[in-house]
């Protein structure tokens, strides 16, 4: 009899350690880092994870057995784990959640090793007469095969995973792998976003530009850890340099992730991918179906794919030979989860990529100004396409002064006449129009004509949207809605004023001004239907629409080559709002809208209206010039003090109790500063407590805190010094007290 064996199992839940079982002899062979087990904690049985061996003598107390294996073989691979650990750590995240985040979810489904038996078994049951361990064991299989679980129920007899291995030498019995699940699942065929079928398409020849950016990085490939940052402007043909990049690497046997940004469908990039590399790509999105997820891991895991591609998740991918990770749009904000383990896939694309010894290659026309600030400081290796394929010019975009337009009345409030003629010559020249707005409802300022109060959400801080096809007014942060026949619940006044404009107002004033034109409305209250997104981009690509109205979900990774005309109603939406970082959205958004016109043969028009026509955000739109804007910003960023010059930390407190929120969000804020004074004077600075920005939400009431640091592992000190000395004011019953690492969205 071997000495038992002890294993290190994370366990999904928010606990912070890890834990060790023992595993009976009949798993012993089997058991290896990555395979799930079933496992009894506390007085709950759940699914873990196999970290790894263990020595017993790290742990003192009762050491429990495990109940189960799930897994045959490891469900992801051993060298994942150094990955997960410095995920756990950096996030301050449980790394069994975290591990639970990385697989696909609802993962339900498990491969099975059944065992059956041969005629040779068969034989071996009549020739002998003792009733030995073997004789059980084939017994027990005449009637049906089992697993190695079964057969331990079946024969009565402790069924050591060894001796099955040594019987099926010895020809008695045979094993084979089987998917187990909760329901069956079919493939899909491959199909591109507007349910097409991909046609496989070869290599485009490189521009001089393209080839020039392709051998710099083939010159780094396989040579160790690189990041690059790969700056083209929109049209300039990023994706196919990825693609040349990704052929040079799965040539070599590596494997690639190819990370896009979250949007409804599947983008631009994967239908181009998918045509290119075939069955040898596997996409991992959150839109697949739990069996379809599974079944594109395994693809991964049992080496059928070389290439992963996905929004934010992709990045878990469980390769062990990685050549390259590609982050498409690496400046778009979606790759940072709002949930609670809060992960920027970005920035972990190029963790993943150095522990695996591999490139990360991060492509924008906008990048964002904490990766071209690595530039500049020599972290990354910056590269650029300044032009256009096929020499297409950048679109023309004349800037409307919407200050000067304060006497116009009514329509000519915001489709000003400049634009007005621009969509009517559009519309001579049989062109698609794109008005962007990124509002939509109908009006988002409704106030009492009498006593002039807003009508405001009940379960919010914010005002509520008229959404006038509905007739209701809705509540954009919780979904809240009341008939929009409700009277003001201040004074009870029946007269409502509607100020303000959305998606559905302008779309209500373009069917008036232009009767003849087929227009489309693309935002969240247009796509509620399941598959109504596709009917929508299926009318734009075949030219059953004249004027496309939309918010940003239009803006991103769609290549409309008609579409020679876009008006930005109002750029200034997201320019006043109190965070550090709307310049850059803003400047971001509008270059990436504008940059949706001209993507064909014909030049491109962009009419830009605006309050601010002077402001350094909205003049480097115009040129698609995000150095310019860079050179602005940073001034300001390094002025205060905000990343990248600095680090930070939010602690967020939440309670529908609104004396619990303030006095759990004073007493953490105390901890800070206590600690702060005690440990880093000099490189920690603390903002807060202080109410949210939207200080209510869904009848939660919202504190938060800001801890700066200078420098990046004092500040991870602090934090992790902070939130386990202090579990105790962290864990007050009735409040959420959590922490962003990284935060983005700090109102
Ligand atoms: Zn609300
Ligand atoms: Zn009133």
């Amino acid at each position: 009899m071997n000495s038992p064996l002890y294993i290190e199992v994370a366990v999904p839940f928010p606990v912070y350690n890890t834990y060790i079982y023992k595993v009976s002899e009949q798993y012993a062979d089997l058991i290896a880092p990555g395979v799930r087990v079933f496992v009894p904690f506390g007085s709950k049985r759940t699914t873990g994870y196999v970290l790894g061996f263990a020595n017993k003598k790290e742990f003192k107390g009762k050491i429990l057995s495990i109940l189960d294996m799930l897994d045959a073989k490891p469900i992801f691979p051993k060298s994942m784990l150094p990955f997960f650990r410095w995920a756990s750590d950096y996030y301050i995240y449980p790394i069994g959640e975290v591990i639970k985040t990385a697989l696909p979810k609802k993962i339900d489904f498990y491969e099975q090793t059944f065992f059956s038996i041969t005629d040779a078994g068969k034989k071996f049951i009549k020739n002998n007469k003792n009733l030995s361990t073997k004789k059980k064991i084939l017994n027990a299989l005449i009637k049906k095969d089992l697993t190695i679980k079964g057969l331990q129920a079946k024969s009565g007899a402790s069924v050591p995973a060894s001796l099955l291995y040594s019987m099926e030498k010895q020809g008695f019995l045979e094993k084979y792998s089987e998917i187990k699940g909760k329901s069956s699942f079919k493939r899909k065929i491959q199909k591109d976003r507007l349910g097409e079928k991909i046609i496989r398409d070869v290599p485009y020849p490189l521009t001089k530009e393209q080839t020039d950016v392709v051998e710099h990085i083939n010159a780094s490939l396989f040579n160790g850890f690189k990041t690059f940052l790969l700056a083209g402007v929109t049209g300039s043909g990023k994706t196919e340099v990825y693609m040349n990049i990704a052929a040079r690497v799965i040539e070599k046997g590596l494997s690639v992730i190819l990370l896009v940004p979250e949007i409804s469908l599947m983008s631009q990039v994967e239908r181009r991918f998918k045509a290119r590399f075939g069955e040898t790509v596997a996409v991992l999105h959150s839109s697949l179906a739990a069996g379809e997820k599974y079944f594109e891991w395994m693809k991964i895991l049992n080496k059928k794919a070389k290439i992963a591609i996905g929004a934010r998740s992709a990045l878990f991918a469980p390769f062990d030979n990685l050549g390259a990770v590609i982050v498409d749009e690496e400046h778009d904000t979606s790759y940072k989860d709002s949930g609670g383990f809060g992960y920027n896939a970005k920035d972990l694309a190029s963790v993943r990529a150095k522990l695996a010894n591999a490139i990360a290659l991060l492509g924008s026309a906008t990048p964002s100004v904490a990766s071209y600030y690595n530039v500049i400081s020599s972290k990354y290796t910056g590269l650029y396409l300044k032009e256009r394929v096929k020499k297409r010019a950048l679109p023309n975009v004349e800037i409307i002064d919407m200050r000067k337009k304060r006497d116009l009345k009514g329509i000519n409030k915001f489709i000003t006449p400049e634009l007005k003629l621009a969509i009517a010559d559009n519309l001579k020249l049989k062109k698609q129009t794109l008005l962007f707005l990124n509002r939509r409802g109908f009006a988002n300022l409704s106030i009492c004509a009498q006593c002039a109060s807003p009508l405001r959400c009940k379960q919010c801080d914010i005002s509520l949207t008229l959404h006038q096809k509905d007739n209701v007014y809705r509540c954009h942060l919780c979904g809240y809605f009341q008939s929009a026949n409700a009277v003001c619940n201040v004074c009870g006044n029946r007269s409502i004023k509607k100020l303000g404009f959305g998606t559905e107002k302008i779309e209500a004033v373009i069917s008036k001004l232009f009767p003849n034109a087929k227009t489309i409305r693309i935002d969240k209250d247009a796509t509620k239907k399941k598959g109504s997104l596709v009917t929508l981009l299926k009318r734009i690509k075949n030219k059953k629409a004249d004027i496309i109205i939309g918010t940003q979900m239009i803006a991103k990774g769609h290549d409309f080559p008609d579409i020679t005309l876009v008006g930005i109603i109002c750029a200034d939406i997201s320019l006043n709002f109190p965070d550090f970082r709307a310049g850059e959205q803003t400047f971001q958004l509008l270059a990436q809208v504008a940059g949706r016109a001209g993507r064909g043969d014909l030049k491109g028009r962009v009419i830009l209206q605006t309050f601010n026509p002077a402001h350094f955000a909205i003049l480097s739109a115009k040129e698609q010039d995000f150095i310019k804007f860079y050179n602005q910003d940073i001034v300001f960023r390094k002025g205060l003090n905000y990343p990248p010059f600095s680090r930070l930390i939010q602690i967020k407190i939440e309670s529908k109790n609104k004396e619990k929120a303030a006095k759990t969000a004073y007493s953490i804020g105390k901890l800070c500063k206590n600690l702060m004074k005690k440990t880093a004077k000099d490189s920690i600075e603390i903002l807060g407590p202080v109410e949210s920005p939207i200080a209510k939400i869904a009848s939660m009431f919202r504190w938060q805190i800001l801890v700066k640091g200078t420098n990046s592992s004092t500040l991870r000190l602090f934090a992790n010094k902070l939130f386990f000395d202090n579990q105790k004011a962290f864990k007050v019953s009735g409040v959420k007290a959590t922490i962003d690492v990284d935060p983005i969205f700090m109102m």
